[in-house]
């Protein structure tokens, strides 16, 4: 096993042991660190990806259709981030896409398997090779998934991100790092000695944590409604990051040692499965509607993280989205594009068209199959709502 930094976990590895070793084999990686935040794995992929050029100003691509936790922790690490744009029907970033974000400063692009959908990331790969910049695969949505060529995802990334946090599909707690390269790894290994993750336990991180998400829902909605351009928006956020505290503290921390990983590691099959028969269930109870499209790349992947559908009618996703959480269940209208809070010149149209239409609902433990049945029948219930006479 290769632990990096080399020094990291000496006195409790053996609940870490199991965990480590098979996520380094599953991508034959040549060195492994734990944080306490794929947000953290992040930051340091950014770091490895910048030492390898002297540039004024570095910048990576990433998508538009994602959380701000990527784009956030580049600003971190003074890389700028730019925006791809997505494919309407998937919601995940392309080669061409990527390409059109690409200039002389580009250091690294990180692509996002979304939901449980994969992206097509091996002629990605193949591009970042040739232009000499690192491919960041992030898994935090994708943990223990199949690419489309049959590969296990993280297969093409120079480093791949774990998240293990709430929500996430094992929910212990942490973050991961692999490098797939002992040259990358060396890297990583000597930017960890130099700059290990610090716990700031004098902030109140929860706080810290909830003043973004507040920002971000109010501004996401002044976007829905169309009352005010990105360009404000954009200069509202990018503001108020500037005066967020200790932005730091939010996202780089170390792992818990005390965690014991590998019992909750060994129960993820079984967790993927039972997700994958929610899944099922989802799309059985919706497929024939004319209201929506279903999002299915978790056919293919054999990974769930949440069941998506994009409506066909933008103006109405929020009304159907309320009505449905009134009769009792979870729903979400996750991603809003990134692009359009964080610097709009990126323009990505089909990230404005996914992030108007996309509704999302559960599959972890908090669902059974009864609940799903019966959240189905109140999202057939109100697809009234989305046909287009009711506008
Ligand atoms: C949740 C998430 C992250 C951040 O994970 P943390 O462990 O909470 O830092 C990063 N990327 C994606 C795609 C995520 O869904």
């Amino acid at each position: 096993m290769f632990l990096l930094p080399d020094y990291t976990f000496t006195d409790s590895l053996p609940r870490y042991e199991i965990a480590s070793a098979e996520l380094v084999e599953r991508t034959h990686g040549h060195g492994f660190a734990w944080f306490g935040r794929a947000a953290s794995a992040l930051y340091y992929a950014y770091r490895v990806a910048k030492s390898r050029h002297v540039l004024a100003q570095a910048e990576v691509i990433m998508p538009s259709v994602m959380c701000t936790t990527a784009a956030h922790t580049a600003l971190l690490t003074d890389c700028t981030p730019r925006f791809a744009d997505v494919d309407p029907h998937t919601a995940l970033v392309t080669l061409d896409s990527i390409k059109a974000r690409y200039t002389i400063n580009t250091v690294a692009v990180v692509v996002i398997h979304l939901l449980g959908n994969m992206v097509d990331v091996a002629p990605i790969a193949e591009w970042c090779k040739q232009k000499n910049i690192l491919l960041i695969e992030d898994l935090a949505q994708a943990l223990g998934a199949v690419l489309p060529d049959g590969k296990p995802a993280g297969s093409y990334g120079d480093l791949v991100v774990y998240s293990f946090n709430k929500t996430k599909l094992i929910e212990v707690g942490g973050g991961a790092l692999v490098a797939n390269s002992a040259r990358i790894a060396e890297r990583l290994n000597n930017i960890l000695v130099q700059y290990p993750p610090e716990s700031y336990s004098m902030y109140d991180i929860p706080s810290l944590g909830l003043a973004y998400r507040n920002l971000h829902h109010s501004l996401v909605t002044l976007l829905r409604i169309n009352r005010s351009t990105p360009d404000q928006i954009a200069t509202v956020y990018n503001t108020a990051r500037e005066v967020h505290p200790m932005e730091q503290a939010l996202y780089i921390r170390p792992m818990n040692p005390n965690i014991n990983f590998d019992e909750t590691w060994q129960a993820l099959p079984a967790r993927l499965e039972a997700r994958q028969h929610k899944a099922e269930q989802y799309y059985d109870a919706l497929f024939r509607h004319s209201a929506w499209k279903l999002l299915a790349g978790w056919q293919t992947s054999q990974v769930c993280w949440r069941f998506s559908l994009l409506v066909n009618q933008p103006e109405q996703a929020m009304t159907f989205s309320e009505s449905v959480r009134k009769d009792g269940f979870h729903v979400s209208n996750l991603y809003w594009a990134v692009n359009q809070l964080m610097r709009p010149s990126d323009t990505c149209p089909n990230a404005d068209y996914v992030s108007r239409r996309i509704v999302n609902f559960w599959v972890d433990d908090s669902v059974d199959s009864a609940w799903i049945t019966r959240c189905c029948e109140s999202i057939l219930h109100h697809a009234d709502l989305l046909t287009v006479d009711a506008v």
